[in-house]
């Protein structure tokens, strides 16, 4: 049904785990080039060799434009291009606000927002010589959509992310480049996991579908924003939650069992 793009290369920040591991194995699968990107070159290299001898690793600090900027020189010289970009590298610690101190709150809209910022602006001058490109971000239901105590912080960096694409998607329109956000809701991953047994748990009965996403789920919808069919979308979102921000109330959950 889709046109193959085998061959091409993608960039998959926070590729060593949970999300980005998932979203790097699926274009690898897929056939592309995979430079993967974590801040820990020994497991950006052993995610990478987990997914074969077209993918390899990378170390960078995304929040970094000058460590972005030799991800990008890593990409070109071992690919010799870059067409999509996968910035999904993000964080999220908690802190209710009467703890939240002004670093707490810079280092997450540093690393989760200022990256995508950081991260795409890297990747432009490649992308733009060749008038073809897709970024594909992952932003999160917590924030655009939803609250929970604890991730203000956080939940601003994710909403601050589709308005970045919002107006990046129009500069880089007339280059033929695409930027577009998935949306996840509640992802088993190594991060999700840090948050312990009950809330997995809590979080699982929450959900219509009565289970936490998988890391695939969000691959697949980061590969559909990275087709060639996919052309025409840009500046959007799509939300992969299993139905968790739908019910209005814990009522309607209960009407379901
Ligand atoms: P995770 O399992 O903790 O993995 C995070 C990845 O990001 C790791 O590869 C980590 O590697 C990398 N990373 C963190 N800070 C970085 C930095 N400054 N520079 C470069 N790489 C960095 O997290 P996850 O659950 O997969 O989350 C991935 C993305 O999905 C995040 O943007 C998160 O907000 C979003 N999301 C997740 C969920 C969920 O349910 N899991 C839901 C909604 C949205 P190093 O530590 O080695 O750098």
């Amino acid at each position: 049904m889709f046109e193959s793009l085998a061959g091409s290369t993608v960039i998959v920040t926070g590729g060593s785990k949970g999300i980005g591991k998932g979203i790097a194995a699926r274009f690898g699968a897929a056939g592309f080039n995979v430079l993967v990107v974590s801040r820990h070159l020994d497991e950006a290299e052993k995610t990478a060799a987990e997914i074969g001898p077209k993918a390899s690793g990378f170390a960078a600090d995304v929040s970094d434009l000058e460590a972005c900027k030799a991800m990008a020189a890593a990409a070109l010289d071992r690919y010799g291009s870059i067409d999509v970009l996968c910035a999904n590298a993000g964080i999220f610690p908690a802190a209710k606000l009467d703890v939240m101190t002004t670093a707490d709150f810079d280092h997450v809209i540093t690393t989760n927002l200022r990256s995508t910022f950081a991260s795409v602006s890297a990747v432009l001058p490649a992308m733009k010589a060749k008038k073809w490109g897709r970024i594909v971000v992952t932003s999160s239901i917590t924030g655009p959509i939803t609250g929970y105590p604890g991730w203000a912080h956080y939940g601003a960096s994710k909403a601050g992310q589709l308005g970045f694409i919002r107006t990046a998607a129009i500069e880089l329109a007339p280059f033929g480049i695409t930027m577009n956000a998935v949306m996840p809701g509640n992802i088993r991953t190594e991060g999700l996991d840090g948050l312990g047994a009950d809330y997995l748990a809590k979080m699982e009965g929450s959900i219509p579908q009565k289970r936490l996403g998988s890391v695939a789920d969000i691959a697949n919808a980061a590969l559909f924003f990275a087709s060639k069919e996919a052309a025409y979308i840009t500046g959007q979102n799509i939300v992969v939650d299993g139905g968790q921000v739908l019910p209005e109330s814990l009522m309607a959950l209960e009407e379901i069992g």
